[in-house]
């Protein structure tokens, strides 16, 4: 960037996430942030209905990995939760296939209310964002207002998200995956309305590295969204959510493999490229990986490869820390 004023240090940094290597990665640029702005865009392809309440499984794990306030060990959920209620749930024969702890429970119920009061979305997380404990510059914004559903394919017919990952733990095998909703729905407001302020003047854009058909695509599918990263960004950072020819945890090698695709870390960067082409400036790899980017980069594409995996807190911060440095790198 040479001399001159930081224009950077203001701009926002956007990560759009899933619940789970997006939301690591969220808590870690979080940190590695300090006080500029970050947006973490999440997807809400996963939301859905449950016992009468409107359950946003990803917007919620963003939130509860950016405020420390996450089960690590499991992945999801609430630190030191309980299960009174889940427990006589199944007792009094309601359903028992979405496991509820109590505090998370709490939560869901905090979102009726205020649902039910006329607040949308974006305003609920922001409310649950601050009685958490998320850091002020840190805002968790769900990808959009309007109603996305995530149904997949197979050959048993269509089913909605949750029913494929949680009642048949991803066993069915993939033909397809549809985004009900999407074509009729827009950016959040308070994403269009931050990026268009800042216009191009040094905001990067990260895609975590979450399912690429179950996290990113129900974002980056919602019509206007990539153009509005495009114009907003400096950078478009990708990170591969495959490492060693597998995903680290859920199904994105095996919807890979049963969508025909490799995979591998090129696979992904190949499938993405093809899907978003003109979106992404900087493909992230895991070290593993590091010998099949010589392939792509004589293609002229600009692979990088450092140590991806966030197993604990401190490594999810050290590769914030790189990440950013690789945003604010000249070519
Ligand atoms: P979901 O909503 O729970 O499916 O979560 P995401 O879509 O955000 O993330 C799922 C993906 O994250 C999986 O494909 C994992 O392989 C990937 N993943 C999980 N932890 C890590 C990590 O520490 N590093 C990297 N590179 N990927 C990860
Ligand atoms: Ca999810």
């Amino acid at each position: 960037m040479g001399d001159g004023p930081d224009i950077t240090s203001d701009a926002p940094l956007v990560l759009l996430s899933g619940g789970g290597g997006g939301a690591r990665l969220a808590a870690g640029l979080s940190q590695a942030l300090d006080e500029r702005p970050l947006f973490v865009v999440t997807n809400t392809g996963d939301d859905f209905e449950h016992c009468g309440l409107t359950i946003c499984p990803d917007t919620d794990s963003v939130l509860y990995a950016v405020s420390e306030t996450i089960d690590s060990q499991r992945g999801w959920g609430r630190a030191e939760e309980s299960w009174s209620v889940f427990e006589e749930l199944k007792n009094v024969g309601g359903p028992d296939w979405f496991q509820l702890g109590d505090k998370d429970l709490a939560l869901h119920l905090s979102r009726a209310a205020m649902l039910a009061a006329g607040q949308n979305l974006a305003g609920v997380a922001a409310a649950l964002g601050e009685r958490l404990g998320v850091p002020p510059h840190v805002a968790v914004v769900p990808a959009t207002e309007s109603p996305v559903r995530t149904h997949v394919v197979s050959e048993h017919g269509k089913m909605a998200f949750q029913e494929y990952f949680v009642a048949h733990r991803c066993t069915p095998v993939l033909r397809n995956v549809v985004y009900e909703g999407i074509g009729s729905a827009s950016p959040a407001d308070r994403l269009s309305d931050a990026l268009e302020v800042v216009g191009a003047a040094g905001t990067d854009v990260v895609l975590g590295p979450s399912n690429p058909f179950l996290s990113l695509a129900p974002i980056l599918g919602i019509p206007g969204m990539q153009g509005l990263l495009r114009r907003a960004a400096r950078r478009v950072v990708a990170v591969s959510p495959i490492i060693g020819g597998r995903a680290l945890k859920g199904p994105a090698g095996k919807i890979m493999s049963e969508l025909g695709l490799e995979v591998s870390s090129a696979g992904w960067t190949r499938w993405m490229n093809e899907q978003y082409p003109g979106l992404v400036d900087v493909w992230v790899w895991d070290e593993t990986d590091q010998a099949a980017a010589g392939n792509l980069r004589s293609e002229s594409m600009d692979v990088r490869t450092t140590s991806t995996v966030m197993s604990d807190p401190g490594r999810a911060r050290a590769f914030g820390d790189w990440l950013l440095g690789v945003c604010s790198s000249d070519y």
